[in-house]
């Protein structure tokens, strides 16, 4: 077990890359192979308090900065992105949002689990023909008795196999749009949840990605997160701070795989590899800046939404650059089973997917851009 940062005197990153050092990068190459994380890694992750960040102390969270999280996410992912991103779906989109949103009830009932690593945290939005329109979404819930039903299906939802909290969004009637929508706070292993499909993904294998039924899955009134019809509310706040997150994660992925063609450049420093190598740097810099001005504004308590979304556009983008650039320097090797080349460019091509395309960073920047009050650019 790592000690947490603060009875250590190190600081987050540090901690996170020397936990990542010793539990995952002699793991990652099986990760990817058997498409799974052992729960012993998922344990230590929780000893060292990972699963704990942000969440409020008096629910057993540890504080720490924007800026921290986003440092701890890049280490893990530089080593293995299939565990930086389980992590950052735990915390950004599901015990985020029941810390931000949920009633000092929920929270005290939800949180020291999650805080714990004893629930592993899931986000239940996109469905089969819902995923950038998230207003679309067709799965159902009524009024009950005791509460409310959910029947419909979700698919692409990560860690939702074995979560023990999903947040999941249902509309009352798709005729009402995004007024319609509410989220629920649905613990895995309720009757009626059931995982109909599991991926076998491209990239971040040992991350998983689930489809789910909802078949009538019975909740009591206080699994209501939020206002009822404020569910894309809660949803697109969730997605934004998961955006600084995912950022974090595909600029580990990106600074993996140039640290991994640096390597193999300076074995043979020939001037096309050279060359690749110094664009490579370029688009890493530009990440990291725009991440760390995401993860600044975040701290400094003020509206994050573009460089969120700037900062996903442009780690994603890079990531997958680099990465594929790198399969280039690397040369026949790269290619095979195993190499690290190949897995992070399977790996960073995923994330220009998650958490809103890149088409849909676009649209989210050119809506800010547009206001009467966007962004100055000198
Ligand atoms: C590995 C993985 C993990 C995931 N984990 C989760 C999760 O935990 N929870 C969850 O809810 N979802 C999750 N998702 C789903 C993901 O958020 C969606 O795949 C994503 O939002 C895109 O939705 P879609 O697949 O339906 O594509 P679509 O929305 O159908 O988009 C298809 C293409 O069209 C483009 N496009 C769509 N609308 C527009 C537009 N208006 N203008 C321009 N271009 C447009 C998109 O950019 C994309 O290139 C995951 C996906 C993957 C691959």
């Amino acid at each position: 077990m790592t000690s947490p940062p603060e009875e250590s005197g190190a600081g987050w990153r540090a901690t996170a890359r020397a936990w990542a050092d010793r539990e995952v990068r002699p793991r990652a190459v099986a990760i990817d192979r058997d498409d799974r994380i052992p729960p012993e890694l998922i344990r230590s992750l929780a000893a060292s308090q990972f699963t704990a960040m942000g969440l409020p102390r008096e629910h057993g969270g540890v504080s720490v900065s924007s800026a921290d999280l986003c440092a701890v996410l890049e280490e893990l992912a530089a080593a293995s992105a299939a565990v930086a991103v389980t992590l950052a779906v735990h915390l950004s989109v599901c015990a985020a949002p029941v810390a931000r949103w949920g009633t000092s009830d929920q929270q005290a009932r939800w949180l020291p689990s999650l805080a714990r690593g004893e629930r592993i945290g899931a986000f239940g939005l996109t469905e089969p023909g819902a995923g950038s329109d998230t207003a679309a979404l067709r799965t159902r819930y009524d009024r009950s008795t005791e509460g409310f039903v959910l029947q419909g299906s979700k698919t692409f939802i990560s860690n939702a196999a074995t979560a023990g909290l999903l947040v999941i969004f249902a509309t009352r009637d798709p005729a009402l749009g995004s007024k319609g929508i509410s989220a629920f706070l649905v613990p895995g292993g309720t009757p009626g949840f059931s995982v109909s499909q599991r991926f076998d993904k491209l990239g971040l294998r040992g991350s998983e990605t689930v489809e789910l039924r909802l078949d009538g899955v019975r909740l009591p009134t206080n699994a209501l997160l939020g206002a009822e019809g404020a569910g894309l509310q809660v949803a697109l706040g969730a997605l934004e701070g998961g955006r600084v997150g995912i950022a974090s994660c595909a600029l580990g992925v990106a600074r993996a795989a140039f640290e991994t063609m640096r390597e193999a450049v300076r074995a043979d420093p020939i001037d096309w590899k050279r060359t690749l190598l110094a664009r490579a740097w370029v688009e890493l810099a530009a990440a990291r800046t725009l991440v760390d001005d995401a993860a600044r504004q975040r701290d400094a308590g003020v509206p994050f939404a573009i460089p969120a979304s700037a900062a996903k556009l442009v780690a994603s983008r890079a990531a997958v650059s680099i990465a594929s650039a790198g399969v280039d320097v690397a040369g026949p090797e790269g290619t095979l089973a195993g190499q690290p080349a190949g897995r992070l460019l399977r790996d960073a091509r995923v994330f220009p997917i998650v958490e809103g395309t890149t088409e849909i960073q676009e649209l989210i920047l050119a809506r800010r851009l547009l206001e009467a009050d966007g962004p100055r650019t000198a």
